[in-house]
């Protein structure tokens, strides 16, 4: 893809890791300035990109705390020289499985508080400069699991919660050219899921149409269409990226 955005800021939370590290290095490629938010390693795997020759900061986040998103936001329009943020990719998240007869309420709030407050909180932090600016992509990480996944009652609610919120925002932001869309990944082979059991892994290739486990990348090329003006009349979608995954 060719360099189409150059100066445009990107804001991608958890972008230390897995997915968001993928979607940080795309949208580098096709011409972002992107802020990297992390809870560590985030200096790092900036420099990693800068090191490819793409206009990136890492910086410290917790999407789960008010002011640290405050802070990330300033800090990012400083250290890339914008006054406002034309994207943002709410991705931080956190698995802690369980059934629920065994999950404890700290698995509960932790998910629902990385997830839900996160992309509410980094939400509130940016949608006021993307109003005044009549333009703004907001990409929520859902999940293929909003539809219901034992073990996870928490990660479905908060994945479920997010497409409610996908949907409302962009409702209330459509006029202002601000489109708000979830991207629901299937099995995607991050840190996250390799702490997932062979047993269960093998089961997933089962019931999978396109027989591989999907990789950072699959879903980062979606992000790069949905942050370009390529999709601007695209909003209030679920999009799934799972090679055909059903649970
Ligand atoms: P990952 O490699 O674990 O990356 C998630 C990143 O978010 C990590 O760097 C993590 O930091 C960070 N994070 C966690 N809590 C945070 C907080 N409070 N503030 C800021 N950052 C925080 O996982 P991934 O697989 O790339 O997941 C990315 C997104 O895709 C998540 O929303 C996930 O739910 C979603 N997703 C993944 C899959 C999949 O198959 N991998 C499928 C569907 C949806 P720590 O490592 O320090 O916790």
């Amino acid at each position: 893809m060719s360099v189409q955005h150059k100066g445009a800021l990107a804001l991608v939370t958890g972008g230390a890791s897995g997915i968001g590290f993928a979607i940080s290095r795309k949208l580098g490629e096709i011409g972002f300035k992107v802020a990297i938010g992390d809870l560590k390693n985030y200096e790092a795997s900036a420099q990693e990109l800068r090191n490819s020759g793409l206009e990136v900061v890492g910086l410290p986040l917790d999407v789960t705390d008010w002011d640290s998103c405050g802070r990330f936001v300033q800090n990012a329009m400083s250290h890339l020289g914008t006054d406002h943020v034309d994207v943002l990719v709410n991705n931080a998240g956190v698995i802690r499985d369980n059934l629920l007869i065994k999950m404890t309420r700290e698995d509960w709030d932790i998910v629902i508080k990385v997830h839900l407050y996160g992309a509410f909180n980094m939400t509130k932090h940016v949608v006021d400069s993307m109003i005044s600016k009549q333009h703004g992509r907001i990409i929520n990480m859902s999940s293929l699991s909003w539809t219901g996944n034992v073990g996870q009652a928490n990660y479905a609610s908060a994945k479920a919660g997010l497409i409610g919120f996908t949907k409302t925002l962009s409702k209330e932001l459509g006029r202002y050219n601000v489109t708000v869309n979830a991207i629901s990944p299937g099995f995607i082979d991050t840190p996250m899921t390799r702490t997932v059991p062979e047993k269960v892994r093998e089961k997933f290739m089962d019931r999978l149409s396109i027989r591989r486990i999907g990789q950072p990348e699959d879903v980062a090329n979606l992000v790069a269409f949905l942050a370009t003006d390529q999709a601007s009349y695209i909003t209030g979608e679920v999009i799934g990226v799972t090679g055909g995954l059903t649970f």
